[in-house]
């Protein structure tokens, strides 16, 4: 299939009419390759978030075009191929691990052994095989997490939305799951569009980081990292991996001699 896993084609997104309205996005064009792996940067409310919501089809955009694999994001949700994590694992507290993970299984109706097959495979996967039978409040915020990343693969989604799903976690468990989700990302081979304020973050994950600039909310530069696929924990102390942070975080402060210009950098 040679259709882009994520094509945005002229895309804006204006909330509200009138002199109260609010240009969330204006004209941004994203290409992603199946299987590359895609960060989004850039400053507070400069639409992030929005942009993933668009190519996830729970939005519209106001104009321009959004295509998944070359169907229409509609289309492409009705098929299945999104896998979704927000910052909230949003799992559900009366549900066991297994049964959160098997809930979009359940919900698309694979059977019983199939579903459960596939959770304790993915729960396995991300080193919770033997917490399949407690409950979410029961776990860590990163062990909770890392539930809701192995709801995200329960379809073999071919395309990966997450929004800041590191965001609430302290440094180590961070990077940890930073690694995991490389692995399971090579081995399932996702496309995957991920928002982050860590630069850090962005370059040990991407192929590609798109930084953006906010309102209104535009594209402003897309920075190559071109470490390769090989992303153990070695990388962040490889010349390479510096290099790339330098430059994502020089194309975020808009050049050397201009030091900031309120982005968080965090
Ligand atoms: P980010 O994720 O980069 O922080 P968002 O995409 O959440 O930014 O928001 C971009 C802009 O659009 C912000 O100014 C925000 O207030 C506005 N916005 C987002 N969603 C809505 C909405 N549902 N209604 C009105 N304004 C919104
Ligand atoms: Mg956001």
């Amino acid at each position: 299939m040679n259709a882009p896993a994520v094509l945005v084609e002229g895309v804006s997104r204006v909330f509200g009419t009138g002199p109260g309205a609010v240009t969330a996005l204006d004209d941004v064009s994203l290409r992603v390759a199946p299987g590359e792996f895609v960060s989004l940067i850039g400053p507070s409310g400069c639409g992030k978030s929005t942009l993933l919501r668009l190519i996830g089809d729970l939005d519209q955009p106001s104009d321009g075009r959004v295509e998944v694999f070359g169907r229409s994001a509609e289309q492409a949700r009705l098929a299945h191929d999104y896998g979704i994590a927000f910052q909230q694992s949003g799992l559900l507290p009366w549900r066991t691990v297994r049964a959160n993970v098997e809930l979009p299984l359940a919900l698309h109706g694979t059977g019983r052994k199939g579903r459960r097959e596939r959770a304790d495979h993915l729960l396995d996967l991300v080193g919770l095989a033997d917490f399949a039978e407690h409950f979410p409040d029961q776990l860590s915020g990163g062990m909770q997490q890392r539930v809701a990343i192995a709801r995200a693969f329960a379809e073999e989604p071919s395309l990966l939305l997450m929004d800041e799903p590191f965001g609430a976690l302290d440094e180590m468990t961070r990077e940890r799951l930073q690694g995991e989700l490389v692995r399971i990302c090579a081995e399932t081979r996702a496309a995957v569009v991920f928002v982050t304020h860590s630069i850090p973050e962005a370059v040990f994950l991407s192929d590609r980081v798109v930084v953006m600039s906010a309102r209104p909310g535009r594209i402003t530069d897309i920075v190559d990292v071109g470490l390769g696929g090989e992303r153990g924990e070695g990388l962040r102390e490889d010349a390479g991996y510096y290099e790339a942070v330098i430059r994502v975080r020089e194309a975020l402060h808009g050049g050397a001699e201009v030091p900031s210009r309120g982005v968080e950098t965090r």
